[in-house]
């Protein structure tokens, strides 16, 4: 899927001249290589897209992409992205984030931009560390990890942020391996084409301070079993025969077998990324390895209202209604004085 292209572009044309400062390894790499890839196929003009960042490995993104692009603070990203947007509504705005960024020192900024459903793509680089500062654990670090921070393992519970983002509002929510540039590119484009806050949330590794700390789940080898790449309007199933699926027991998702217990296709969910209802899709986003394979793709798209569009309404109402139609009509309209 794609937008109308406006202009074609490659992704050599959104490939920045700036050398590329992240260390050998870092899943960094890949995200760069498959956003620039997925922009030509949004279909917007260069001058047209906006990079915001605020402070950590992943903040230094605006830099490489050859667009338009602003390192803000720390946390504060999605204030400056509501700001952009709201003022140029033509304009594709993405955020990129950390899970320190976002889940902690912008904790308030990135509830409040669910909340208000800005139309801008949250890139969330999940590597459940603070990697620029050299290996602090971060609010979606794993209870009782060993960092430099909590040398004898973390007291505090990790945030699952599609579940702080669901019960905050957020219209889009969709996760990601790093090791897949492809099925990242395509759901940035499904993400820039929705209307609304599109959070993707990339399960991306640090091979520094936090190595291999989703390979159960991310890598090639693990994909099949140990992710559950969820479709809208598809039958949830896994497994390297996709012989795997998941049911609702009770309140609860169990995995079943087909073909095991009488069960078939028809005892297994289909997806509904689109039901107004989060109670399944929270259920999905909690579903963790081992019990569980880890659900991936959009796990929540809902229609509603956005924060820009509401508010280009109002302005346009406003106008509307106006005696004058522009400051300058205002200005040059006869009622002016001199102040001695
Ligand atoms: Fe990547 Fe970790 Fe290095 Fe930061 S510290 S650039 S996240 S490998």
């Amino acid at each position: 899927m794609s937008g109308t292209p406006e202009v074609i572009l490659t992704k050599k044309d959104f490939t920045s001249d700036q050398t590329v400062r992240w260390c050998p390894g870092c899943g960094d790499y890949s995200v760069l290589k498959a956003v620039q890839s997925a922009l030509p196929r949004v279909g917007k003009k260069k001058e047209d897209v906006v990079f915001i960042s605020g402070i950590g490995c992943a903040a230094r993104f605006p830099y490489y992409i050859e667009s338009f692009g602003f390192h803000s603070i720390h946390g504060r990203a999605p204030a400056v992205a509501l700001g952009t947007k709201s003022a140029n509504p033509n304009l594709s705005v993405w955020v990129a984030s950390g899970d320190g960024d976002a889940m902690a020192i912008g904790g308030n900024h990135f509830i409040h931009a669910c909340r208000r459903n800005i139309d801008v793509n949250l890139l969330l680089f999940n590597n459940e560390i603070y990697g620029l500062t050299k290996g602090q654990y971060s609010p979606t670090s794993q209870l009782g990890i060993r960092t430099k921070s909590s040398p004898q393992g973390t007291i505090d519970s990790p945030f699952y942020p599609g579940e702080l983002a669901v019960g905050a509002g957020v219209s889009f929510f969709a996760r990601v391996p790093d090791k897949d540039s492809k099925y990242m590119e395509d759901l940035f484009v499904e993400a820039e084409l929705h209307r609304g806050l599109s959070l993707i949330e990339i399960l991306q590794n640090c091979p520094i301070f936090n190595d291999a700390i989703h390979d159960d789940v991310t890598l090639k080898e693990n994909a099949a079993n140990h992710q559950i790449r969820l479709v809208h309007g598809k039958p949830m199933l896994f497994g390297e025969k996709m012989d795997k699926g998941l049911r609702l027991n009770g309140f609860e998702l169990e995995i079943v077998t087909l073909g095991e217990n009488g069960v078939s296709l028809a005892d297994i969910l289909i997806h509904d990324a689109e039901n107004q209802n989060p109670a399944i899709h929270q259920m999905l986003i909690r579903m963790r390895f081992p019990q569980f394979p880890v659900a991936m793709g959009i796990i929540r798209r809902v229609k509603r209202d956005t924060y820009d569009g509401l508010m280009t309404a109002q302005i346009e109402s406003e106008v509307k209604k106006k005696k004058y139609a522009s400051l300058d009509d205002m200005f040059n309209s006869g009622d002016t004085w001199i102040i001695n």
